[in-house]
């Protein structure tokens, strides 16, 4: 199923003809708006029947007419892992204009980080940069969605935790700065359009993914060459910290990470979860 949060937060998934068909009501009623997706996956064992039943039943908005939204806009964390690719570990090293002659360690030695849950930002909004004279960079990500609390899971049971998957930038600002200072700022983490549930992705770890800026292509990879595995991460982070349902793992960025500069147009395409196209601005 692909589900989504839409036009007024409004909690949907596409349904068979193509339109958006609201689940708003299967979550309780109390649920504040920005919490409706963690309800719907907190409570995803005995909602998927009846969601499903919508979506065959179809009816809903025409998907041209909703506004999609970020569909998990409120995760209790967002974890990250920083140098997850081999090539984009050495391209790093070799890069003049940031840390060239540095030692670049992997996630296998940095483990995390966190990105603050406010730099999220969906379809519908812009990555906005803040000064004109710094360097900011695309990185395409595979995002996790978690499904079940999970502490201390072995990587053999991990994907068992995994609520779905969506299309992730993990937007940077490069420099001296703390790591989680340069990602999360505002809109630095644009997510979506949809989160396709696992059972719709057999093989999380063989996904091609690309991006483009401006139609010319930039980062081309597939989920296969991680350094740590989508299942791995979850073993690594929940053994000391616990993943709660809803929170996002953005799972590193393969090589050809480069500037981004206001008016360009970056789309990441993960063919089997969607594609996530967000116009870059100066923040206003
Ligand atoms: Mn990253």
């Amino acid at each position: 199923m692909r589900v989504c949060v839409y036009n007024d937060q409004l909690l949907g998934a596409l349904a068979a003809d193509g339109t958006i068909v609201d689940l708003t009501d299967l979550v309780p009623e109390h649920t504040s708006v920005g919490e409706r997706m963690n309800a719907l996956i907190t409570g995803w064992d005995s909602l998927r029947t009846p969601a499903a039943a919508r979506v065959a039943a179809g009816g809903g908005t025409p998907e041209a007419e909703a506004t999609l939204r970020a569909p998990q806009p409120r995760p209790r964390n967002v974890f990250a892992a920083p140098v997850n690719y081999h090539k984009h570990q050495q391209e790093m090293g070799g890069d003049a204009g940031v840390y060239a002659g540095r030692q670049i360690l992997t996630a296998e030695v940095r483990k995390g980080f966190l990105k603050a849950v406010t730099s999220i930002v969906g379809p519908d909004g812009a990555i906005e940069l803040p000064w004109p004279d710094r360097r900011f960079d695309h990185e395409a990500e595979v995002g996790i969605i978690i499904g079940k609390t999970a502490s201390r899971v072995l990587a053999e049971d991990a994907l068992d935790y995994v609520y779905g998957y969506t299309p992730l930038l993990d937007i940077t600002l490069r420099g001296e700065e703390d790591r989680s200072y340069r990602k999360s700022m505002d809109t630095f983490t644009p997510i979506g359009p949809y989160i396709v549930t696992a059972d719709e992705v057999p093989e999380p770890e063989n996904l091609d993914f690309w991006l483009t800026v401006n139609g010319e292509p930039r980062q081309k990879s597939n989920t296969s060459y991680l350094i740590y595995g989508i299942a791995k991460l979850i073993e690594v982070y929940s053994e000391v910290m616990t993943l709660q349902p809803g929170d996002i793992i953005a799972t590193g960025t393969p090589e050809g990470v480069g500037q981004i500069l206001p008016g360009d147009t970056v789309v990441l395409t993960i063919p089997e979860i969607g594609e996530l196209t967000m116009p870059v601005v100066s923040r206003p």
